[in-house]
């Protein structure tokens, strides 16, 4: 058997001979517009910030008067005293937002998945889960005693087979909103329906869709009129924060508030940050010039994207993939486009299916038409290898 340090040798020797070895960059300053690297400013187009919101002066008063107020940190868990005024007050203003009856933070989305795929889904049970659900899904699902099974991406005939074919105990159906690496959006409607009928619950994490769509910001869910009875919102993509909330009934709430482990035992968010993530609200809620902004943007990349003969994905949001296949070939990509200046991340395998690796480019209502125009001049520099 291969000791420890055998095995870790063998497989980052794998990584870096697959062209998937992955390494950080050193941002030392950024935005949904810029970055800078190594003292060298780029236009951002790998960011999740999607309406800017980061850099918000409203959003950066709040946390820097709630640092003032409560201090630094919320020093304990929820459960102990880490759960404050700054709290329960940006979760009542996200219940009456989202129209639940309940909403409860968690430190992130990975967390917040795991928290409720963990407490809720028991030995016998099934969570049915689209195929390209996030990995923090697909993670929690593959760890949990319940029997996990995938369906076809955003096809409801394929969930349908599912919930026919014979299994016992309650099944809980899974999906993302906004598609993180596809960008598409899921058949909600068709998804919550079937779902019912069969007396499963659907889960739906609508981290990229929550204050880019729908009323006021409020999601894919609103944007498709569908209340699923468990929806995760995330605030490190349009609220450009980081934490989530998993909105729920009274009992449910209740439920996680006694049995999910990652709300026990992990100290809560900083209270600051909930104020500041209550101010982000009320932006994000006021935003409708800002998501006009990006949706333009998204236009203007995609009438650009098509007449450089590139193929693009079915996506309307601010995520728009390109692919390319190769790994390295999306690499050298993102090579000759950081070389202009403009940074967008390459995905590849097992982020991504095997040859699919993509550039990810990410819009936000910061980007200017300039800004897009720049981006599509690069591109058409190196479009002779894309196609
Ligand atoms: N769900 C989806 C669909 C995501 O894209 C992400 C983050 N990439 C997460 C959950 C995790 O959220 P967080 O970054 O808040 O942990």
């Amino acid at each position: 058997m291969m000791n420890f340090q055998q095995h870790i040798e063998n497989a980052l020797a794998e990584r870096r001979s697959a062209g998937a070895y992955r390494s950080r960059i050193v941002s030392e300053a950024g935005s949904g517009r810029e970055i800078l690297v190594n003292g060298r400013s780029y236009l951002n187009f790998s960011s999740n910030d999607y309406l800017g919101l980061s850099r918000d002066k409203s959003v950066i008063d709040a946390w820097q008067q709630g640092a003032e107020r409560y201090g630094v940190g919320s020093a304990g868990s929820g459960h102990v005293t880490g759960y404050t005024t700054a709290h329960a007050e940006l979760e009542q203003q996200l219940e009456g937002w989202l129209g639940y009856p309940r909403a409860l933070l968690f430190i992130s989305g990975y967390a917040a998945n795991q928290a409720v795929i963990a407490a809720l889904m028991q030995k016998g049970d099934s969570i049915l889960a689209d195929k390209l659900s996030h990995a923090s899904l697909m993670e929690a699902s593959i760890q949990s005693p319940a029997t996990l099974r995938r369906f076809q991406h955003n096809q409801p005939g394929s969930l349908q087979k599912l919930l026919n074919s014979d299994r016992e105990g309650r099944a809980l159906v899974v999906t993302e909103g906004v598609f993180s690496m596809d960008g598409d959006s899921a058949p909600l409607a068709d998804l919550h329906q079937q779902s019912q009928r069969a007396g499963a619950w659907l889960m739906v994490d609508d981290a990229h869709g929550i204050g880019v769509c729908g009323d006021q910001g409020r999601g894919t869910c609103d944007a498709q009129k569908v209340k699923p009875e468990l929806l995760v919102v995330t605030f490190g993509k349009a609220f450009g924060l980081s934490g989530a909330a998993v909105l729920c009934s009274e009992s449910v709430a209740e439920y996680f508030i006694q049995f999910a482990r990652h709300l026990i035992y992990s100290t809560s968010m900083p209270p600051a940050q909930a104020c500041a993530l209550t101010a982000a609200l009320r932006r994000v809620r006021e935003g409708d010039e800002l998501r006009n902004q990006l949706n333009q943007n998204v236009v203007q990349l995609r009438q650009g994207l098509n007449d450089l003969g590139l193929t693009l994905m079915e996506s309307s949001s601010a995520i728009q993939p390109v692919i390319i296949g190769e790994n390295q070939a999306a690499l050298d990509l993102a090579q000759q486009l950081r070389e202009q200046g403009i940074w967008v991340s390459a995905i590849r395998p097992p982020t991504v299916p095997p040859g699919t690796a993509r550039l990810r480019i990410t819009l936000s209502a910061a980007h200017s038409e300039q800004d897009i125009n720049h981006l599509l001049e690069a591109l058409h520099v190196t479009a002779h290898t894309l196609r």
